[in-house]
């Protein structure tokens, strides 16, 4: 797996701030280049940015898309689509083939999102076929499809950096260059 671009449907500004904000958090971490959101919240940009610039990487997230511009426009450029949803085919089942993809776009909804994404989307993909939560599901899913270990990934350019320890706390801050 070369790319994974993070596409979330549905945010509401005035209830899902938090959730979204943790789907760009555990995207990152385990590896995404960025995410689109499709809504506009500016507010979620500058959380994530702001984790960016202190915790390192060049993770990006864009406000406001089109999903269905972006989701065509990924798919012309050869990259495959990944639509998590409870109603979908068991992950388990289409783990292999999800590792070999060299461009792969992960899309959560929030409450109900566009039937389109059904049609649109090379996968639908259930992450266990009961609801829980789109932080669960990419978490679970990006963990399945990784290539090497994704729990030891490096951020570079980070202003700080966590030394992990068996008890207490130590973060060093970087120097500029
Ligand atoms: N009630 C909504 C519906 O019927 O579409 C689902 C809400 S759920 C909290 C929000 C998102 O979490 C879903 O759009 C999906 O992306 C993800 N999700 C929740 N449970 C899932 C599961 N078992 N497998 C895959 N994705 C899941």
């Amino acid at each position: 797996m070369k790319r994974i671009v993070l596409l979330r449907l549905g945010h509401r500004p005035e209830r899902d701030k938090r959730i979204t904000t943790h789907v760009g958090l555990t995207a990152r971490m385990l590896g995404a280049e960025g995410m689109l959101l499709a809504s506009d919240d500016p507010g979620i940009v500058k959380s994530l940015e702001d984790v960016v610039k202190r915790w390192g990487g060049d993770f990006y997230v864009i406000n406001n898309v089109n999903f269905k511009q972006e989701v065509r426009k990924w798919k012309d450029e050869g990259g495959k689509v990944c639509h998590l949803s409870m109603y979908g085919v068991n992950l388990p089942e289409v783990t292999e083939e999800l590792k070999k993809c060299e461009k792969l776009m992960i899309v959560v909804g929030a409450e109900k999102v566009p039937p389109e994404i059904y049609q649109l989307a090379d996968w639908n993909v259930a992450v266990g076929s009961q609801p829980h939560s789109e932080v669960a599901a990419v978490a679970l899913t990006m963990d399945r499809i990784a290539e090497g270990e994704p729990l030891e990934k490096e951020f570079p350019n980070a202003e700080l950096t966590i030394v992990p320890m068996e008890r207490g706390k130590k973060v060093i801050e970087n120097a500029d260059e």
